[in-house]
């Protein structure tokens, strides 16, 4: 099949088959369209209806569920992109729906402005970074969505709705993580402040340390995170925190070496040896935990919270209570060890406040993420399945973009107000214009 790249979804192939960033889910929607405005959007929103086809707006395909999967209409962002304005007396910035994270962070570097926090790559566009609930780590600052002030989105009928926590408050609540289940969004209102200076520190340190140590970590930093080396007693910690200055970002060489060379190409090549021979991955891991030395450098913060990452792979990601995370580790690693699991990706943890949005993650409950990978083309069913067991058993709440294997009736013991979500869904789009299977699945037909 011959293929070309597209910035929405990884291949767009002559037969017209969508594909995700990771390569485990693919779609050939009926049709395709990319709106150049809100009005060319809500035309092809009414068509669709009008022509009995479902309706789906994709981003950047960076999802591991088939969240963003249609047969239907699919609506692709590219021409949906930019700034819209910028209020300096309100401190936000309104952004058209498909513009890039990366696009965003550059444009109001260059106003001297930033978002608070963010993920951990910048590659998503801002409304399929939203949609699913996109986090990085943070002891009071919490995900991508929870900087929202304001929403635009084209619901069933093809009308345009705006909503804020003045106007429509029932909307505004649950349309800021909508799953792309509750209407197309054309433009977001993002609190921003002045921007600032963050001094990350890296620093490899002992797995029984990190969790022996967690709870003050955490109350010491602004934001910290960890990577845990599984068949090790190793990780890596990263502690992100403001700084006064001077700015004294990672050097170019040093940075290519570091985050080109060592975090992407040289751990290809481990990836691609472990997936060759397995019974090498735990002494490869070894050795990848052990590659990257400390490091402290002081940098804006997009330069300071993302990274490159270009070794392609599938990933779960489970929010635990953040008082049951170290808990919930050791049964992970015991899991591992006692296991005959090989696995080459480390495991990522952060953290996140609790937050006031309907579906989110981090819903009313100061919570702890555990991200476990394989790389591509590896079979993970067995990993995930036995990491899942454990997640579940501590009311884990699945990242609505990552693999997970959860249903409605899971959902409506684990998220208190997910009842909320789907009257208003019943209420916005009671034809089910915006349904999709991983949509029924999660929230019902
Ligand atoms: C390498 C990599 C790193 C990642 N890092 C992180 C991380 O640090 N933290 C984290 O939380 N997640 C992370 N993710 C997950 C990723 O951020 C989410 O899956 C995100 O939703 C992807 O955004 P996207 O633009 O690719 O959207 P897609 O995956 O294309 O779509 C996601 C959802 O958004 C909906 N959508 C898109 N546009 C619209 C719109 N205009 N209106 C309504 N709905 C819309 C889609 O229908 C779909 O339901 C990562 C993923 C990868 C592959």
């Amino acid at each position: 099949m011959s293929s070309t790249r597209t910035a929405s979804g990884r291949t767009n192939g002559r037969n017209g088959t969508w594909r995700n960033w990771g390569g485990n889910v693919s779609a050939r929607p009926a049709r395709e369209v990319t709106p150049a405005s809100v009005e060319e959007l809500a035309d092809a929103v009414r068509g669709a209806a009008r022509d009995g086809l479902r309706v789906k707006a994709v981003g950047t395909g960076h999802s591991f569920t088939s969240i963003a999967a249609t047969d239907g209409l699919l609506i692709r962002p590219q021409l949906l992109t930019g700034i819209r304005d910028i209020d300096r007396d309100a401190m936000t910035v309104t952004v058209e729906a498909g513009t890039p994270l990366k696009r965003l962070n550059l444009a109001l570097a260059r106003e001297g402005l930033s978002l608070t926090n963010m993920g951990d790559i910048t590659e998503q566009t801002v409304s399929g970074a939203i949609s699913t609930g996109t986090h990085g780590t943070g002891r009071e600052s919490a995900s991508i969505a929870a900087q929202i002030r304001g929403l635009e989105m084209v619901t069933a009928d093809g009308s345009v709705l705006t909503c804020s926590e003045r106007e429509r408050p029932e909307v505004f609540a649950a349309a800021r993580i909508g799953l792309g289940a509750l209407g197309v969004v054309t433009a977001i209102t993002f609190a921003v402040e002045p921007i600032f200076l963050l001094t990350a520190r890296e620093e490899p340190m002992p797995f029984e340390r990190v969790l022996g140590d967690f709870d003050e970590l955490w109350t010491e930093n602004e934001h910290f995170e960890f990577y845990w080396f599984p068949h090790t007693g190793n990780t890596n910690t990263k502690r992100n925190n403001r700084s006064a200055g001077p700015e004294r970002p990672v050097g170019r060489v040093q940075g290519w070496f570091e985050d080109e060379f060592l975090s992407n190409g040289a751990f290809q090549a481990a990836n691609w040896i472990g997936r060759a021979a397995p019974g090498a991955i735990p002494a490869i891991a070894r050795f990848s935990s052990r590659a990257l030395s400390a490091r402290t450098y002081t940098d804006v913060p997009h330069k300071v919270f993302t990274s490159p990452r270009r070794v392609r792979f599938v990933e779960m990601e489970y929010a635990v209570p953040r008082e049951a995370v170290v808990e919930t580790l050791r049964e992970l690693k015991a899991m591992v060890d006692r296991s005959r699991l090989r696995i080459s990706f480390p495991v990522e943890v952060r953290t996140a406040p609790a937050d006031d949005i309907t579906l989110s993650t981090a819903s009313g409950r100061d919570s702890a993420y555990i991200a476990v990978h394989m790389f591509r083309g590896t079979p993970y069913q067995a990993y995930f399945t036995a990491a899942e067991r454990i997640f579940t058993a501590h009311e884990g709440r699945p990242h609505w973009g990552k693999v997970h294997t959860r249903d409605a009736e899971y959902f409506s013991r684990v998220y208190p107000r997910f009842v909320e979500f789907t009257a208003l869904r019943d209420r916005l789009d009671p034809d089910r214009l915006f349904l999709n299977d991983y949509l029924r699945r999660v929230l019902g037909p």
